[in-house]
């Protein structure tokens, strides 16, 4: 089943606003149990190169007003769909 995008109501419509303190640019994205695997080729002179980074995310993700921690979390799905 598909989760509802909550749509904040802010001015322009569509801005998240933290209904704590009214911050508007400086936000958190906090995520739990994240495994990082990143593959490495070794150089000739001994040196390490990454070549590719992967992230898996087991655990809740949290959204969160960068200045008061407000859990702004029902703006998540939103968020990722305006992230770019
Ligand atoms: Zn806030």
């Amino acid at each position: 089943m598909m989760k509802k995008v909550q749509i904040p109501g802010g001015e322009p419509a569509g801005r998240v606003v933290c209904n704590a303190c009214g911050n508007k640019s400086d936000f958190v994205e906090i995520a739990e149990n994240v495994l990082v695997t990143t593959r490495y080729r070794q150089n000739s002179d001994g040196s390490f190169t990454p070549e590719e980074n992967d992230t898996e995310i087991f655990g809740a993700v949290k959204f969160l007003c960068g200045k008061c921690g407000e859990d702004l979390t029902q703006y998540h799905a939103h968020f990722l769909e305006m992230s770019f």
